[in-house]
């Protein structure tokens, strides 16, 4: 008889566990699914300054370029990446227009890509001006302009506001700070920044473009002298990265002097071009 209540206060036991469990999970998935509807709501209630577009108009190239009809959709793709990404001064203040031209840098290498979302940022940080490897904004060894964040930094960017505003600036003078840690990110979308995206490399393109690369990488570093930004040797990742600026500011000259990486780097970034051809 012992033995019975013994059982039935334990099954009892086990019973009440359970259905406490089962609450707790029900209450997890409500209040993640709660989250979910209000991260989403708060994503389409987002709304740009309204000056939004003038300025991009004034200062952004690309959008310049482009017909009545993608600037539409360049500022929703801003819109939707302020909406989900953070950009915040570090000890200074930011202006409102400072977080369009990071969401602009963002959009423009993947504006052909409608469905494309950086899924490996959530926040960029703008520094007063340059800093060090260590994130440091004091000292001798501050000569770094942008950086993806690695380890404790994972899934955030660091610009040093200067830079960033100072690729907007001169548009053809193939230097955007902001556009080449973007560029950096999309290499590294596959899990490698190894200068190969390949979520923008068609399968038999990627052997062309490794050739080309390590190519221009040798002439390179051999002669110390190149239209492309020689920062471009220093690796894989680098060049990606360097002559990515190149394509978005500058276009005409680097069809000019390098057509081949012109042709690949145009299907990368521009696939659905018809007249595109490697
Ligand atoms: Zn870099």
């Amino acid at each position: 008889m012992r033995r019975c209540d013994f059982y039935a206060n334990k099954v009892n036991r086990s019973k009440t566990i359970f259905m406490w469990a089962l609450v707790a999970l029900i209450l997890a998935i409500a209040i993640v699914i709660a989250g979910n509807i209000i991260r989403r709501q708060r994503i389409k209630n987002f709304k740009l300054p309204a000056t939004t577009h003038d300025y991009l108009l004034a200062h952004v190239a690309f959008y310049k370029a482009l017909s009545d009809d993608k600037r539409i959709e360049f500022d929703e793709r801003v819109r939707d990446f302020l909406a989900r990404t953070a950009v915040t001064g570090i000890g200074i203040e930011i202006t409102e227009t400072d977080k369009v031209l990071v969401a602009a840098s963002a959009i423009i290498p993947i504006f052909s890509f409608p469905d494309w979302r950086y899924n490996n940022i959530s926040e960029v940080l703008l520094y007063k001006g340059t800093f060090d490897k260590e994130y440091h904004t004091e000292g001798d060894e501050r000569n770094v302009l942008g950086m993806v964040g690695s380890g404790a930094m994972q899934g955030q960017m660091i610009l040093s506001l200067p830079a960033l505003r100072a690729g907007f600036s001169n548009p053809a003078d193939g230097q955007n700070t902001a556009i080449h840690e973007f560029a950096h990110l999309i290499d590294k979308a596959d899990g490698a920044t190894d200068g190969v995206p390949e979520y923008l490399l068609k399968p038999e393109h990627i052997q062309p473009w490794i050739k080309y690369m390590h190519q221009n990488i040798i002439e390179m570093q051999k002669s110390r002298h190149s239209d492309i930004n020689l920062y471009g040797a220093t690796n894989d990742a680098e060049f990606f990265a360097v002559i990515s600026e190149y394509f978005f500011e500058r276009p005409q000259e680097l069809q000019q002097h390098h057509p081949e990486l012109y042709a690949l780097l145009d299907e990368m970034f521009n696939p659905s071009k018809e007249d595109t051809a490697v």
